[in-house]
């Protein structure tokens, strides 16, 4: 696992310090799940160091960074929304505050009816106690001139989306102003484990944790445990041809959201073809399923497709290996990573400080036969 070659690296970076740092965590991969790791564990008075290949095209960057709390599948609340959702506010507020930055966007979702069961559905399902604070009472005709709404809408309350550029960024700054932070291809070929600590190219660390999203299916220390049963998804940037005065969410199998400069209409699924090419049966797919409730075309700016890291029992996934308790992963954010990440991050802090162990749901135990 470890040649000359980079014993010699180890050794330069080891005497460009004059006191080689030990770090607590050396943390693979900088997209939301390596950010909010790194920044909870600095906020636990953690020593972290992050390496990342700044590809700026990573699922985090290309997401929507849509935060709703209903899965409109079955209309029933979103997997823990009632703790991950106060919890996320709380996180991203908290660095809003800290560091000057907008992150976190208030948006309204118009949820438009395909069929007047939908409508009754809805109908039902608002009054219930468990969903009354989040969906609105249905109403009939249209909320805005530039959608169609035959069987009419209901609202979905509490949500938005984290301008997660931003949010990586923020973090990343924060993280050079520490010396905490390199540009680097990670490869496994160059880490080396001791009893105690491992070493990477010169950084000491007592683990390294992977946050590599959907490039850890391929991680030779979690490859033969299967986690991920990943999904492509492809997102168009766009602008209306004509000013709709719109500035909220709709949804209709697919989304259109006003984002920061431009709106955002998505996404598609797709766990066949796992790759990162924007597609054109995907861009005529989202935006023949748009024409269909829209009465205004759009012009297309960015075209981005990536890959969610989801995992087969679509639970994320966090904890180090029971063979090799040096190594460990924060992942499986799936299609919510912006709701999840702050309180998984939060029970990672908890396990490795307070030896409070995670739930089985979310622990890498249940993946290690
Ligand atoms: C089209 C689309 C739309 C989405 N919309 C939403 C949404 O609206 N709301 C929501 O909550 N979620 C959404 N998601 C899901 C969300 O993007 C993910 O849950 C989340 O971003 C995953 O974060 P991550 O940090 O695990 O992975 P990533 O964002 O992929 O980050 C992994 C990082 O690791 C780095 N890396 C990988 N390998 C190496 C290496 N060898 N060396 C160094 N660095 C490495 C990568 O460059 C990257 O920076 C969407 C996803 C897609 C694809």
């Amino acid at each position: 696992m470890y040649n000359r070659e980079f014993f010699i690296v180890d050794l330069f970076f080891g005497l460009m310090s004059t006191q080689q740092k030990i770090y607590d965590y050396l943390i693979v991969g900088q997209g939301l799940a390596g950010s909010t790791l790194a920044y909870t564990l600095l906020q636990h008075n953690q020593k972290v160091f992050v390496i990342d290949n700044e590809n700026k095209n990573n699922s985090s960057r290309v997401a929507a960074g849509i935060i709703n709390p209903i899965v409109f599948k079955r209309l029933t609340l979103s997997w823990k929304v009632n703790t991950l959702l106060p919890f996320a506010h709380h996180f991203y507020q908290e660095i809003e505050k800290r560091q000057n930055v907008k992150l976190l966007h208030n948006r309204i979702i118009y949820r438009i009816f395909t069929n007047e069961d939908e409508y009754n559905f809805w109908q039902q399902q608002c009054n219930e106690p468990h969903l009354i604070d989040y969906l609105s009472e249905p109403k009939k005709g249209d909320f805005n001139k530039n959608f169609q709404t035959s069987f009419g809408y209901g609202k979905v309350l509490q949500a938005g989306f984290l301008d997660t550029n931003t949010y990586l960024d923020t973090v990343k700054k924060l993280l050079i102003a520490q010396n905490a932070f390199r540009n680097d291809d990670f490869q496994s070929g160059a880490l080396s484990i001791a009893q105690n600590h491992i070493t990477y190219k010169g950084i000491k660390a007592k683990k390294i944790v992977f946050c590599q999203g959907w490039q850890d299916a391929e991680n030779p220390f979690f490859k033969s445990l299967n986690i991920f049963k990943l999904t492509k998804g492809e997102v168009l940037s766009v602008q209306p041809n004509n000013a709709i005065r719109f500035n909220e969410e709709v949804s209709k199998n697919i989304f259109f959201l006003k984002h920061i400069t431009d709106y955002k209409l998505g996404a598609t699924y797709e766990w066949k073809e796992l790759n990162t090419c924007p597609t054109e049966k995907a861009k005529n797919e989202l935006l023949e399923k748009f024409y269909k409730f829209s009465n205004f075309k759009v012009t297309i700016n960015k075209h981005q497709a990536q890959i969610r890291p989801t995992v087969r029992d679509r639970r994320p996934v966090i904890g180090f290996l029971a063979n090799n308790p040096k190594i460990g992963i924060f992942n499986g954010l799936g299609t919510k990573g912006v709701m999840i990440a702050p309180w998984l991050a939060h029970q990672f802090a908890l396990a490795e400080i307070n030896n409070i162990p995670a739930e089985k749901e979310i622990s890498l135990k249940r993946f290690e036969k």
